[in-house]
């Protein structure tokens, strides 16, 4: 069925007839063997539990539904005196005495069989849950357009940083880089067009910067904040001029032709272990970068730039 399910042309109700015959297959099973002293339970809730790892529960539920209802009439009948417990087995499950070899064979084939399906099963199952989720935890902390990391993990990075930095005292310098006229960009060659220039300034950033000890992000629509460990200001500004330039030499090609794009940055050098006050600053200083006519550098050391 998984084939199937996952193929361009799923067969959903396939998977659903399946799973529905073993669930009901298996319910009737341990119905006529014992389903309250067998483990024949068991191979009903290895089918419920891989069919719901790998489908939707809608595709079970019709299996769930019948089986249940399987269940309450066989209680009922036996109940009335209308049904055996356990028909298929001329004995009582328990009589006290040690079980027949016939029955104590059939019993741990089946017990056997299905504790061991299971376990590697679930041993596959949970091995491959963990690697969807080491996907996803990638995939939540990266911006899809640029693949930088996204605000949340920078901040979480900033925090960690200049924690190490209230112990070696060295500075650090954080960048916040904003495009300029992206509104226009967008407005004038089209959103895709201003869509290829964040996802250009992405690599632009992660080529500028010595990786992986720095560290870019996009923490906006069009703004990217980067960060220095153990870096000067003067070396961030040099750091800022390559990424201004690397930009600067780019062409673009949108709705309204070919354009070029220019970068305002802001940075601040801090070694007072605060990063997010040194955020601030270098925010200040994009701010001051943009009100200088923007495509220039601003850089300050925190706290004076404030
Ligand atoms: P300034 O030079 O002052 O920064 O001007 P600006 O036009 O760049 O600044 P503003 O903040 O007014 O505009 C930012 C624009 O960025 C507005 C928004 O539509 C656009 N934007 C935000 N996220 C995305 C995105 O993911 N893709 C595209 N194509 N545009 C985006
Ligand atoms: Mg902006
Ligand atoms: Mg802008």
């Amino acid at each position: 069925c998984l084939p199937r399910y996952r193929s361009p042309a799923p067969r959903p109700w396939l998977a659903t007839a399946v799973i529905t015959y073993l669930q009901v297959a298996a319910t009737v099973l341990a119905l006529q063997y014992g389903h309250k002293d067998t483990p024949l339970p068991l191979v009903f809730l290895a089918t419920v539990v891989l069919a719901r790892a790998w489908f939707p529960l809608r595709f079970l539920m019709p299996g769930l539904v019948i089986s249940l209802l399987l269940v309450v009439a066989a209680e009922v009948a036996m109940a009335r005196g209308q049904l055996r417990y356990a028909p298929l087995l001329a004995e009582p499950v328990v009589t006290g005495r040690p079980l027949g070899w016939w029955w104590a064979i059939w019993v741990r084939v089946i017990y056997d069989i299905v504790v061991v399906f299971f376990a590697i099963a679930l041993f596959f199952i949970f091995g491959l849950m963990e690697r969807r989720h080491r996907e996803l935890e990638e995939l939540s902390r990266h911006d899809i357009l640029t693949g930088l990391l996204n605000r949340g993990s920078f901040m979480r990075l900033l925090e960690d940083e200049f924690g190490k930095q209230l112990r070696s005292q060295r500075p650090a310098c954080v960048m916040m880089c904003d495009v300029d006229l992206f509104k226009r960009i967008n407005d004038r060659h089209g959103h895709p067009a201003g869509d290829a220039v964040l996802a250009r300034l992405g690599q632009v950033l992660g080529a500028a910067v010595r990786q992986p000890i720095d560290v870019a992000a996009r923490v906006g629509g069009e703004e990217f904040a980067v960060l220095l460990p153990e870096t000067s200001l003067p070396a961030a500004e040099r750091v800022a001029e390559r990424i201004r330039a690397l930009l600067a030499a780019e062409t673009f090609h949108g709705e309204g032709g070919e354009f070029r794009v220019s970068l305002s940055i802001g940075i601040a050098e801090s070694c007072d272990g605060d990063g997010e006050h040194a955020l601030r600053v270098a925010d200040a200083n994009l701010y001051q970068a943009k009100r200088a006519g923007r495509d220039t550098v601003v850089a300050s050391r925190s706290p004076a730039g404030v």
